[in-house]
């Protein structure tokens, strides 16, 4: 172990022994959580020279989680519980997460146990390199269905089209993000998270790991086809303003061939006199056109509805408790 990593991130102060706090947003996951502890504190625990908190943040589940978490909060002061007022999405809970946490570094961890936590120790050691972003990349996705796979993929292109920032392919939420990086990240006052889309954005020294995503361990996924098609919408709207753009260039390629279309009958007119036109072409047309402008409309829609809800300025959760650790940071 280097001293580097802990002169960088305890100042003067060499002994202090950094701290890495774990985020855990959890949606009805009493099934796997006792799982999840188990795996955990042993991996946790072999990292030498660092401490580690876990935050979990109850997003509103409906199930034994609450219980069983403070029950572990009371036993153990490593583990503090923020209790969300209801289910606010994963994003949010994150979000809330990312706020709580106190540690040096923090990383996001699902609850499913879909990511390896034996990652967690080689996460640790490139931060303690000097690295302030360390991604985990997954390298095989055959755990997840084929369609999730290849509309995952689709997505990563699509968006590496649209975007200016590069989306690190195949990286979930799963990384290690230094103090600094989770302090920009807190100070971003959006309340439309894509949060893997606002950790790209916030740059900073960034390298990766990989690994090999595994099934859940226990209890199902929460994300639906339609839970993710909105949020394919929300990462690429909240970075992107071409989708917006495009139908200006749309109008124009219209507008051009309706004129070429209008001189083109004119000068059929002319020489093969009038004829009745037909009225399937114009139907053809007008439903053609009424698509187009009914998606230029939608699009704009997505945009504005956006716009309405960042300018409402909403807190983006609300804490009902939190349990555990000594003094609970400033409610925000
Ligand atoms: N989750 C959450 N709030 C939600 C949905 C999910 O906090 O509204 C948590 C869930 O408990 C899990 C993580 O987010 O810890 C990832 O969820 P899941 O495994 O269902 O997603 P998938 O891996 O299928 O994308
Ligand atoms: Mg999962």
């Amino acid at each position: 172990m280097s001293e580097t990593g802990s002169l960088r991130h305890g100042g003067t102060d060499v002994a202090r022994t950094p701290l890495v706090s774990l985020v855990v947003p959890c949606f009805n996951e009493e099934e796997v959580l006792p799982l999840f502890l188990a795996e955990l504190r042993p991996i946790l625990g072999s990292v030498p020279g660092i401490r580690f908190e876990f935050v979990f943040v109850n997003d509103g589940s409906t199930d034994g989680t609450l219980p069983l978490l403070a029950a572990e909060a009371r036993l153990d002061p490593a583990v503090r519980v923020i209790d969300l007022s209801r289910n606010f999405g994963k994003e949010a809970a994150l979000s809330a997460g990312l706020a709580e946490a106190r540690g040096d570094a923090v990383i996001p961890f699902d609850a499913d146990l879909q990511d390896p936590p034996d990652l967690i120790p080689l996460l640790t050691e490139r931060w303690r390199e000097g690295f302030e972003v360390v991604i985990a990349r997954r390298v095989d996705r055959s755990s997840d269905g084929f369609l999730k796979r290849e509309t995952a993929n689709a997505f990563y292109r699509l968006h590496g089209r649209l975007t200016d920032i590069d989306l690190p392919e195949n990286a979930g939420d799963f990384r290690l993000m230094d103090r600094r990086v989770v302090d920009a990240l807190n100070a971003m006052p959006e309340s439309c998270r894509f949060m893997k889309g606002l950790f790209a954005w916030a740059g900073f020294r960034t390298t990766s790991v990989d690994y090999t995503r595994r099934p859940r361990a226990a209890g199902r996924s929460k994300f639906s086809g339609w839970k993710l098609w909105n949020f394919a919408l929300e990462g690429i709207t909240s970075f992107s303003t071409l989708p917006l753009r495009i139908w200006t260039y749309a109008g124009f390629l219209v507008a051009a061939g309706a004129l070429l279309y209008a001189a083109a009958i004119a000068v059929r007119t002319l020489i093969l006199g009038v004829d009745v036109p037909g009225y399937a072409s114009l139907a053809v047309l007008i439903l053609l056109f009424g698509g187009l402008q009914m998606m230029g409309m939608g699009m704009i829609g997505e945009y504005v509805g956006r716009i309405y809800m960042e300018s409402k300025r909403r807190p983006l959760y609300f804490v009902r408790a939190r349990y555990g650790g000594d003094q609970p940071p400033e409610p925000r």
